[in-house]
């Protein structure tokens, strides 16, 4: 593992206003090219088809659409990155084709005229936040798709599944958990407490796997409704190797499957490098796992009560095994704020 990164240091709520998170999403070659190769390669469905980018940030998504061939852009974001984008979306000539909004997509009116019977034909936007769900920004794609898409629109990217893993990684939790036991000579366990409920956005390699990944939770944006996002779903992970287990990670695979050809993209540790990275969930204890042996529990998610930017996550589980020295079962809480 490598780097730095705890949630809670990264985002703001003005984050988006800033150049440089803009940056790192449109460097992040994974998720650019997925978007605009899902784009370009279905400029049939496109094609004089209106379309809304729900959280436009630069406009990049709208400019991919109004190059297949869309009829007109309708792009949407509440940060003043809107003012960017209208400079870019001018400077490459699209100003007739993308119509640019300021406000949150909740509140803003879409201009009548260009919509086809008060609906759009297709939605785009990438909502996705660290372990799928940070930020809630889908709770606003699934209010556009209600609010506007019409009757058999299309929505881009329209699934996505979360999995999960069990890891080796002592060195790395000696230095981030342990570090707390002996501060200069002082007890420093309150520290530590937050240490272990808050989980950690990092590069996991993937050596560091002891288990065979398992897919947990499954997104059909067509369909799913935004208290479904409070969920908890059972996993099963096989053991791969006599190994010990010190975390359980988290990520995430997304596809658009309503395009002629479907493409897919992942943020695991098996491929390459996108800007999600992983979330590592670190375990009170540490597990002493056999290969073939199953760590199986549960996945619990909701937003948290007062914020539901911020996400409750637990994590229920038990090592089943015939050795009665090595049984082991807990239950972990985060906080991803
Ligand atoms: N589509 C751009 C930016 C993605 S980041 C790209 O692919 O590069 C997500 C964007 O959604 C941010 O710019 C953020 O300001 C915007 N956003 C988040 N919630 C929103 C809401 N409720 N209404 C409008 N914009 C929102």
């Amino acid at each position: 593992m490598s780097g730095v990164g705890r949630v809670g240091l990264l985002l703001t709520p003005c984050s988006y206003d800033h150049h440089g998170i803009h940056e790192e999403m449109l460097k992040d070659e994974v998720r650019t090219r997925s978007y605009r190769d899902s784009i370009y390669q279905n400029k049939h469905l496109f094609k004089d088809k209106v379309v809304l980018d729900v959280g436009c940030g630069t406009g990049i998504l709208s400019m991919f659409a109004a190059r297949a061939g869309a009829r007109h852009v309708i792009g949407v974001d509440m940060s003043s990155i809107i003012n960017k984008a209208k400079l870019i979306v001018d400077a490459n000539g699209l100003s007739q084709k993308i119509t640019l909004l300021q406000g949150k997509m909740e509140e803003v009116e879409l201009p009548q005229q260009h919509l086809n019977n008060g609906k759009v034909d297709i939605i785009i936007s990438e909502w996705m936040g660290y372990f799928l769900l940070y930020e809630s920004m889908l709770d606003t794609v699934l209010y556009a798709r209600d609010q506007y898409l019409i009757q058999g629109g299309k929505i881009f990217p329209d699934k996505a599944t979360i999995y999960m893993a069990a890891i080796e990684d002592g060195e790395y939790k000696d230095d981030k958990i342990g570090f707390w036991d002996n501060v200069y000579g002082f007890d420093y366990s309150p520290m530590k407490e937050s240490a272990l409920t808050e989980p950690l956005v990092d590069t996991v390699e993937l050596k560091a796997l002891v288990t065979d990944p398992c897919p947990v939770f499954n997104i059909d944006l067509n369909t799913v409704k935004v208290e479904d996002l409070a969920f908890s779903e059972p996993f099963s992970l096989r053991v791969q190797r006599n190994d010990f287990i010190h975390a359980v990670i988290a990520w995430f695979d997304i596809d658009f499957q309503a395009c002629h050809k479907p493409i897919r993209f992942s943020t695991g540790p098996h491929t390459k490098y996108t800007h999600w990275k992983q979330t590592v969930f670190y375990l009170r204890d540490v597990l002493t796992v056999e290969e073939g042996e199953h760590v199986r529990g549960f996945l619990s998610n909701k937003p948290n009560d007062k914020n539901r930017r911020d996400l409750d996550i637990k994590i229920d589980y038990e090592l089943s095994t015939e050795d009665p020295t090595r049984m082991a079962a807990g239950s972990c809480e985060y906080r991803m704020c």
